[in-house]
C-alpha cells in the first residue's frame, strides 16, 4: 500500500512454508561453495553493491517514500544508514580475523577462526525499509553465510528492488533469497532445522515469541523489541537547540522509530522554557504526501489500523488527565484524503498512573511528565519496562555524567535526541527491547554471525626419521 494515499501499488506473494522449505534447500545447496570463497571475494560483491545503490540511491528512495510514507529526506536517511552496513561489510577480511598465541605451553600455539554459522534468516518490521534489514544481511554475507530474508509484508518492495542488485553483483544463486509472508512464514523459519540463526526486529511481544521459539529450536537468535524512549531536560539546556532535537526525535519519521523520543521529561522550570517554543515550531509543520515531488515535513503513519490506534492511545491518556497542548487528531491533508495521517501532538501532565508513560505509541506523540529533581526524572525514565535510548538535555558536564552512568538504557544521547550508533557501533537495546545477547551491527553483529574454532598445535621436536633436516 501507498500510505500516504491509502492506495495500492502493487501486489507481491505471501509465501508458505513450502517455499520456506525451497529457499533452505537452495541456500544449504549454495552454502559449502560460498563459505568455501574467500573474504576478500566476498567483500568485492559489497563493493560492488555499494556502487549500484549510490547509482540507484534517488530511485530507491522514493520507492521507500511510496511504500512507507516518510518522507524523502527520511527515505534517504534510511538507505543512507544502510549502505553503511554494506561499507562496513567490505572490510571481511579485518573483521573475519581471528586470534593466534604462540607457545601457550612449550611449542604449543593456539588459533582462533571465525567460522560462517551456514543458513540464517532476518525478519524485519516496517519501519525502516532499507536499514533494518541492512543491519543484517551484509554481514550475515559476508562472514560466509546464506540468507533468507522475510521483509515486512507491509514494505516488501525496497528489498526485492535491492536483491534484484545482489544478482547483479555477483551472488551465487541460493546465497540470498526473499520470502515475503507473515506468520506461517516466521514460524516456519524458526522450526526449520536447516535454519542456524535468526535475526528478529519488531515489537516486543513478536521479539519474545521469536526469540523463545527460536532458542526452543536450538538457533542462536537475536531479537529487538519495541521501546520508550525518555527525554530528559534541565533546566540549564539550551532552549531553541533542545526544542528543535525534542521535534526531530518525537516528530521524526512520524514517530515510527525504535529511537524516537516519546516522553520528555521536564525537570524544575525546564517545562515553561522548552515546550512554548516547541509548540511554536511545529506549528510550521507541514503534513501531506511524500509520494511527490513538493515534499511536507512529515508523511502518514503505515496503516489507517495505526493510525487509528494512535489515535486512540491520545485520547487515552486525555482522559487519564494529559492536556493536550498540540493536537494532530485531526489534522486534514486535502490532497491525499486517503492517507494515514495523524499531526505532531503533545501532552502535558502525563503521570505514572497514564498508559502514555509505559506503552509505545511509535507515532507522532509526545508526552510530558514534570519532575522536582534528575534524580526524580531517571526514576521515571527507568521505572517503564523498555531500554532502548534515553537522552540528556543539558550544559552541565556532572549531570551529564550523572545520567549516562544510572540510566537504565543501551543508548544514550547527551544533547542529541535520536542517539542511534552508526554501522561500526553495536545497536545496543537494553531490558524488554532486546532478547539474546549479541547485537545487531559492528564488532558484535560480526560475532553473531560466526562460531569461533580453536586450534591447539603442536609439532613434535625433530627426530631420527627428519633426514631433510640435516
Ligand atoms: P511487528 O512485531 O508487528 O512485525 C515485525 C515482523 O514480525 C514482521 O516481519 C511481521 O510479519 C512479523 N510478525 C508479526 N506478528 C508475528 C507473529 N505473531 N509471529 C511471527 N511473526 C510475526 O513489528 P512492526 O509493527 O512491523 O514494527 C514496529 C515495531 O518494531 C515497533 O515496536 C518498534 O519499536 C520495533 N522496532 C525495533 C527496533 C529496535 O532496534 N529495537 C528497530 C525498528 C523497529
Amino acid at each position: 500500500m501507498n500510505p500516504s494515499r491509502g492506495e495500492s501499488l502493487t501486489a507481491v506473494p505471501m509465501s508458505s512454508a513450502a517455499e520456506v522449505e525451497e529457499a533452505v534447500a537452495e541456500a544449504l545447496k549454495a552454502f559449502p561453495d560460498w563459505r568455501e570463497t574467500p573474504p576478500n571475494d566476498r567483500a568485492q560483491v559489497m563493493f560492488r553493491l555499494k556502487a549500484m545503490l549510490e547509482d540507484e540511491f534517488e530511485e530507491l528512495a522514493m520507492g521507500i517514500c511510496q511504500e512507507h510514507g516518510k518522507t524523502l529526506v527520511e527515505a534517504r536517511g534510511d538507505l543512507r544508514r544502510g549502505i553503511e552496513m554494506v561499507e562496513y561489510a567490505c572490510g571481511a577480511p579485518t573483521l573475519l580475523m581471528g586470534e593466534s598465541l604462540e607457545n601457550i605451553a612449550r611449542g604449543i600455539d593456539c588459533h582462533t577462526d571465525r567460522i560462517p554459522l551456514g543458513v540464517v534468516a532476518g525478519i524485519c518490521p516496517f519501519n525502516f525499509p532499507a536499514l533494518v534489514p541492512m543491519w543484517m544481511w551484509p554481514l550475515a554475507l559476508v562472514c560466509g553465510n546464506c540468507f533468507i530474508l522475510k521483509p515486512s509484508e507491509k514494505v516488501p518492495l525496497t528489498m526485492q528492488r535491492i536483491a534484484g542488485m545482489m544478482k547483479k553483483a555477483g551472488l551465487p544463486d541460493g546465497v540470498f533469497s526473499i520470502v515475503h509472508g507473515g506468520r506461517e512464514v516466521v514460524d516456519a523459519l524458526l522450526e526449520h532445522p536447516g535454519v542456524a540463526a535468526v535475526s528478529f526486529v519488531g515489537s516486543t511481544p513478536v521479539a519474545e515469541a521469536v526469540y523463545q521459539k527460536g532458542c526452543l529450536h536450538g538457533k542462536r537468535v537475536q531479537a529487538a523489541g519495541g521501546a520508550k524512549n525518555f527525554l530528559v531536560i534541565l533546566p540549564d539546556a539550551d532552549v531553541a537547540a533542545t526544542a528543535s532535537a525534542l521535534r526531530d526525535s518525537a516528530f521524526g519519521c512520524a514517530g515510527e522509530r525504535c529511537m524516537a523520543g516519546s516522553v520528555a521529561v521536564a525537570v524544575g522550570e525546564a517545562g515553561e522554557r522548552v515546550l512554548p517554543a516547541l509548540v511554536d515550531i511545529l506549528g510550521s509543520m507541514r503534513i501531506g504526501p511524500t509520494d511527490t515531488a513538493d515534499q511536507p515535513d512529515m508523511g502518514a503513519l503505515i496503516t489507517g489500523a495505526h493510525r487509528d490506534r494512535v489515535k486512540e492511545l491520545i485520547s487515552l491518556g486525555e482522559a487519564k488527565g494529559g492536556k493536550v497542548l498540540a493536537d494532530g487528531r485531526s489534522v486534514r491533508v486535502d490532497d491525499a484524503p486517503g492517507g494515514y495521517y495523524v499531526g505532531p501532538t503533545i501532552i502535558d501532565g502525563v503521570d505514572y498512573g497514564n498508559d502514555l508513560s509505559t506503552t509505545e505509541v511509535f507515532g507522532p506523540v509526545l508526552s510530558v511528565m514534570r519532575a522536582r529533581t534528575l534524580d526524580d526524572a531517571i526514576a521515571a525514565a527507568n521505572r517503564q519496562s523498555f531500554g532502548n535510548g534515553a537522552c540528556l538535555f543539558t550544559t552541565s558536564g556532572k549531570a551529564a555524567r550523572e545520567f549516562r552512568h544510572r540510566v537504565s538504557a543501551g543508548m544514550v544521547g547527551i544533547n542529541v535526541g535520536v542517539p542511534a550508533p552508526l554501522a561500526y557501533f553495536p545497536f545496543t537495546g537494553w531490558n524488554r527491547s532486546f532478547f539474546g545477547d549479541l547485537h545487531m551491527q559492528g564488532r558484535e553483529g560480526v560475532l553473531f554471525y560466526t562460531k569461533q574454532k580453536t586450534t591447539t598445535v603442536r609439532w613434535f621436536s625433530f627426530g631420527e626419521g627428519d633426514i631433510w633436516v640435516k
